[in-house]
């Protein structure tokens, strides 16, 4: 039986996606591949409808971290910019270790990785007005955290400031609100909720700022404004990862079939509740208590006393299953289950009672 990945990226791929990796055998300067582009890039902006008008995404080879690199690089001015980095886990400091890279000004307002984000002294620091941009992070997969950007959007929207989103791991399986939260770019990735392969991302960037600004770019490679003008044709500047275009291809219209984002996200809840019930059975808790702070898609469990990690994944790899470990403080202290990826109730039914009989051998 295939390994099912519960990772939160790589995905397990559906035999369609799989079997769509074998067409890619094209030469990225070929019209059949501006061709392809073209059709992904459409389909990309058509995931959400109504970001449709006003947004364009900009397709990139790269892991979600270089979307990141990419956006923030391009979109962050090097003169007189100064960021608001929002962060509650790995994603959010990565995003300030970025910033720092590049050399840009930038505040960090550091919350506990248990902890929500901060609102109240996020409104505070926005109201002084010393910020061109703030940066956040949509589902902090550190912990599994649905951040609360609908709140941050707001304030942002009500100070005027432009936010910059890392949407890595919600893209294609939570809401996005394109009209409410002042979101000029999100940065995400075909890997995770768009169930292609890793290699390829992308940045949803606003029309009239690719149109009007002057590139910010600290990277030669991931200038996304550079990018934006070849892609108007479905050219690229440099090779772009063939094959995973033609996966992101596919798996775009197997989403578009199962009826969108929204019924993913259904999907993934009915999934993920399974697993928290059943994990609650075994008496494991999960991290984050108050579960409707919990994404759709990924959700951590304190590790049972008694019970290395090291010997519950090399369980369940023997059996078919590859789970996710704890980063940073949380290593060895906790596991992650991600139900991205071709899964079904019956797979996670049988990583249950595998779980089981190693807590209650
Ligand atoms: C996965 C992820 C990334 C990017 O990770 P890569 O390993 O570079 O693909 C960035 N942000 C978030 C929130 C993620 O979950």
């Amino acid at each position: 039986m295939k390994t099912k990945l519960l990772s939160p990226g790589p995905v397990t791929l559906s035999e369609r996606v799989s079997r769509a990796l074998l067409r890619g055998e094209l030469c990225h300067r070929e019209s059949e591949f501006a061709e392809l582009t073209k059709r992904v890039l459409a389909n990309l902006a058509a995931v959400y409808p109504e970001a449709r008008e006003a947004y364009r995404p900009v397709l990139l080879t790269t892991s979600g971290t270089g979307a990141v690199e990419a956006m923030i690089g391009s979109l962050v001015p090097k003169k007189g910019g100064n960021v608001l980095v929002i962060a509650n886990g790995v994603y959010g400091e990565r995003a300030a270790s970025t910033l720092e890279v590049q050399g840009k000004r930038f505040e960090l307002l550091r919350s506990e990785w248990l902890l929500p984000i901060d609102i109240s002294e996020a409104e505070e620091r926005l109201r002084t007005g010393r910020f061109s941009h703030v940066v956040a992070v949509h589902h902090e997969t550190t912990t599994g955290r649905l951040n609360d950007i609908d709140s941050l959007g707001r304030l942002c929207r009500q100070f005027q400031v432009p936010l910059l989103l890392d949407a890595v791991s919600s893209f294609g399986g939570e809401a996005i609100d394109w009209g409410a939260w002042s979101l000029e770019a999100c940065a995400a990735s075909a890997g995770k909720c768009l169930h292609a392969v890793p290699g390829i991302s992308f940045v949803m960037v606003k029309k009239d700022v690719l149109a009007r600004r002057e590139s910010g770019a600290t990277s030669m490679y991931l200038d996304l404004f550079r990018y934006a003008a070849d892609q108007a044709d479905g050219f690229s500047p440099f090779t772009q990862g063939v094959q995973a275009v033609c996966a992101l291809d596919e798996a775009l219209l197997e989403l578009f079939e199962m009826g969108g984002w929204e019924q993913r996200r259904a999907t993934y809840r009915t999934l993920t509740e399974q697993v928290r019930i059943g994990l609650r059975d075994l008496g494991i808790s999960p991290l984050l208590e108050d579960h409707p702070a919990s994404s759709s898609m990924l959700a951590s469990y304190w590790l049972p006393r008694g019970l290395s990690y090291e010997k519950l994944h090399a369980h369940l790899k023997a059996r078919g299953f590859v789970i996710y470990s704890g980063q940073g403080r949380f290593e060895g202290e906790i596991f992650r289950i991600a139900v991205m990826g071709d899964l079904t109730k019956g797979d996670l039914e049988r990583l249950l009672a595998e779980i089981r009989s190693v807590v209650l051998p």
